[in-house]
């Protein structure tokens, strides 16, 4: 058993707690006693706002070398995805594992404990399968253990350039043969104790509905994500080819359900809406701003009993905060009305809700039972110094960065330490995989 005295937890409501005492037992957290004024003997002592682990519930690992080659310039979603071709196109599995231990170390460095891993860069050059056909899925999944965060890795079908339209070019590494050939790779995969299994569909222009039923069914009890309305172009060709909204195709072959995440649902009519409830929305606000994709309506989605949830998807920046309170700010510039997601709700969407979406309902909260994962945010940088103690959960919320994660612990294990990695160098090993995905 060890003991931790947290100077403020965050347990779940609008203001922290002080002085909380959180015994962990292996991975779990044992019990959790707020009220403890000074440390006990032989706590360890974490100062500043203990917050639970953050759940990056959409992830594209490769996506990382991008960041910084592609941001400037004109263009949009689409001429942003040549690039991403580009390099797509190049990656071998060691490489695309030594890229992904390095965006995983990155992220537990931003506190994230848990990634939802869209995967979906399957085979070799030109289509051809590894060996393994999953070897690319396995990669994934080591990386993350070599990080020290957990993963769900989301399998995602992709059959299609476009509705209708043959892969060509790096698209033949996304795909698989047919649907059944998808669901057999899919079958072979196997979860740890720190990897889960999920399904995805990349999207409807990417499968069609009678494959986008088969992968369905094959998520049966797993999480199961799409890509829905991202783009109005792609709300254009759904109608254009099956008379029916993204949402609405997703609905008629039984893909929606609580286990069910949109990413993005950033174009979603009237009714889509509606349709989705109960399931999750997983916004990404930093990729879908870097892309001029517009502006998701969270407040909206939530009043109509839509879970949110986060994601950092291209990785233009690996920074929870940052995703949090753009959901909310970016509403503002929009609605023109201030506080329509509160900083805890937007706190909930980071963390308990992630993991949901994901497939580990027991985490993303500071509570017993729940895996132990605990993030500490330091207040003494030159950002957060001055926090109100009452206020700090807003403070974090709109002001803080990923650079004041001091503390990390996921599962029980210590990951982050003063700030640093305690295994990786995370910033010689992004530098490093990054040129190498290039050349
Ligand atoms: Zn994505």
């Amino acid at each position: 058993v060890t003991t931790y005295w947290c100077e403020l937890a965050w347990l779940g409501g609008a203001e922290p707690e002080a002085g909380v005492v959180v015994e962990v037992e292996g991975e779990r957290i044992a019990s959790v006693e707020p009220g403890a004024p000074v440390p006990p003997p032989g706590s360890r002592r974490l100062d500043g706002l203990t917050l639970p682990g953050f759940a990056n519930a959409h992830s594209h690992a490769f996506q990382r070398a991008l960041r910084g080659r592609t941001h400037s310039g004109p263009g949009d979603f689409w001429s942003w995805r040549e690039a991403m071709y580009e390099l797509a196109s190049g990656l071998e599995p060691d490489a695309y594992f030594a890229l992904a231990r390095a965006t995983y170390g990155e992220m537990a460095l931003a506190g994230i404990t848990c990634v939802g891993e869209f995967h979906y860069l399957h085979h070799g050059p030109g289509g051809v399968l590894y060996d393994d056909p999953n070897e690319m899925g396995r990669a994934l999944t080591a990386a993350a253990r070599e990080a020290g965060i957990r993963i769900t890795l989301l399998d995602a079908c992709y059959l299609h350039g476009g509705v209708g339209v043959e892969p060509q070019g790096a698209q033949l590494r996304f795909a698989d043969r047919d649907v059944d050939s998808w669901a057999a790779r899919f079958g072979d995969l196997a979860g740890t104790d720190g990897a889960r299994i999920g399904a995805a569909i990349h999207s409807v222009r990417a499968v069609d509905p009678a494959s986008a039923r088969v992968v369905a069914e094959a998520a049966a009890g797993r999480p199961l994500h799409a890509h829905v309305s991202e783009q109005r172009a792609e709300n254009e060709a759904c109608l254009d080819a099956f008379g029916v909204t993204p949402t609405e195709l997703l609905e008629d072959v039984g893909a929606l359900s609580d286990r069910f995440t949109a990413i993005h649902a950033t174009h979603l009519g009237e009714r889509d809406a509606e349709l989705l409830r109960p399931a999750t929305c997983c916004l990404c606000p930093t990729t879908e701003r870097d892309l001029g994709d517009g502006i998701a309506q969270a407040s909206r989605l939530r009043s109509a009993g839509i879970t949110l949830s986060l994601g950092s998807d291209s990785h233009s920046v690996i920074d929870v905060f940052e995703e949090a309170r753009a959901v909310e700010l970016d509403e503002r510039l929009e609605a023109e009305q201030r506080g329509r997601n509160a900083a805890h709700e937007l706190l909930l969407a980071a963390t308990a809700n992630g993991h949901v979406c994901l497939g580990w309902p027991d985490a993303g909260r500071v509570a017993p039972g729940a895996l132990a994962d605990l993030v500490t945010v330091g207040l003494d940088s030159a950002r957060l110094a001055g926090t109100e103690r009452e206020a700090a959960i807003a403070s974090v919320v709109f002001a803080a960065s990923a650079a004041d994660v001091r503390s990390v612990i996921a599962g029980g294990r210590e990951v982050v330490r003063d700030g640093a990695h305690v295994a990786l160098d995370v910033a010689s090993e992004l530098s490093a995989s990054i040129e190498a995905a290039w050349s």
